[in-house]
């Protein structure tokens, strides 16, 4: 099969490589379509010290089951030509965490496009316990965007949202745009996008938010010199009830912390930018007078079925989240894309198939 197959630092290769055999419990899927993560950027720029390539990269991806393994086939659960996600973080199962229901935490993953090799390639193969069908008039392009809105998901839950409450959401790339349909269908309001770019704050306005605030462009007609006063303005004085952080910047991050009011809940979900060094700082008297909560929150655990229901339901639209779609061979070229941002790149997606 032909794979896209990082082989070190900012090099990716097209590659005939073999198609890999599904073992018991596995299937074999055709992919059709992968997103490109920030994850994936990350990975691509510097490597990780765990995993040295070569690797095929790619975790957010749809496709067609080709071919079952025995266990897989004996359930009867799919067969041959399903449409399928699959969740990339396959959880050993046996660990503490694991074994406390708690799969995001599992000590020993086996992560799709991370550990083993993922979905920028012609076929993948997937532990069939990690699969979730398509629900009938979603597309594998829509379907793709299923385990990035799976992960925002699982921090929405700790967000504690309910009607009536305002928002901000900071970071308006793909999650953050998502995000902010959610809260508006679930009767956030206002519902606050921050950012630095314009084109990516005139899509979220697009899709719902009700003020977009650009903390860094100063020819921005968003551009505020000071987001915390903007902020108040906007919610009457007091600060916002909830924070979705959904960008790696470190100031984006403590903007966060800087807009809350009283009992409010921030979901710090973008991971840093894979930083382990970055810090947030958060005043104590503040914190404890207002009794704000600060969470955080990591990966997907059991929100597919909920990321898929979503996606049906257009509850989250997230066709118009989709603005490059590149074949295998241009995957070097997609993730470029997707890290520079360029031509107003949203999600990014490599379609093997095409
Ligand atoms: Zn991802
Ligand atoms: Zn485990």
């Amino acid at each position: 099969m032909k794979a896209a197959v990082l082989k070190g630092p900012r090099l990716i290769e097209l590659e005939e490589v073999p198609t890999p055999k599904p073992s018991v419990n596995d299937v074999l899927v055709k992919v059709e379509a992968c997103g490109v993560c920030g994850s994936d950027i990350a990975y691509y720029q510097r490597g990780r010290a765990d995993v040295p390539p070569p690797i095929i990269l790619g975790h957010e991806f749809s496709g067609t089951i080709v071919e079952l393994g025995e266990t897989a086939k004996k359930l009867g659960l799919f067969k041959e030509g399903d449409r399928i996600v699959a969740e990339p973080v396959m959880a050993c199962g046996s660990c503490r965490s694991c074994k406390q229901g708690h799969p995001n935490m599992c000590e020993k993953p086996t992560v799709l496009g991370v550990t083993v090799n993922g979905g920028m390639a012609e076929y993948c193969v997937v532990r069939y316990d990690y699969l979730h069908k398509i629900p009938d008039g979603v597309s594998f392009e829509e379907a793709a965007f299923t385990e990035p809105l799976a992960c925002a998901l699982h921090g929405v839950k700790k967000l504690k949202i309910s009607s009536g409450l305002s928002a901000a959401v900071i970071g308006p790339g793909p999650i953050g745009l998502m995000i902010v349909q959610y809260l508006k269908k679930s009767g956030l309001s206002p519902v606050i996008l921050i950012g630095t770019r314009d084109y990516r704050l005139e899509a979220g306005l697009r899709l719902g938010a009700d003020y977009a605030i650009n903390v860094k462009d100063r020819d921005s007609r968003y551009y505020a010199e000071s987001p915390v006063e903007r902020v108040r303005e906007l919610t009457d004085g007091s600060g916002v009830d909830r924070v979705f952080v959904a960008t790696g910047s470190v100031s984006g991050n403590q903007l966060a912390v800087e807009i809350t009011g009283p009992r409010s809940v921030v979901v710090f979900f973008g991971g840093a930018s894979y930083e382990p060094t970055s810090t947030v700082s958060i005043p104590l008297w503040e914190g404890t007078l207002g009794e704000k909560e600060f969470v955080f929150s990591w990966l997907s655990p059991y929100t597919f079925p909920e990321a898929l229901n979503a996606i049906k339901k257009k509850l989250v639209e997230v066709t118009p989240l989709l603005t490059h779609s590149l074949p295998l061979e241009e995957a070097g070229k997609a993730i470029e894309i997707a890290e520079k941002r360029l031509e107003n790149a949203l999600k990014v997606q490599i379609k093997p198939g095409q």
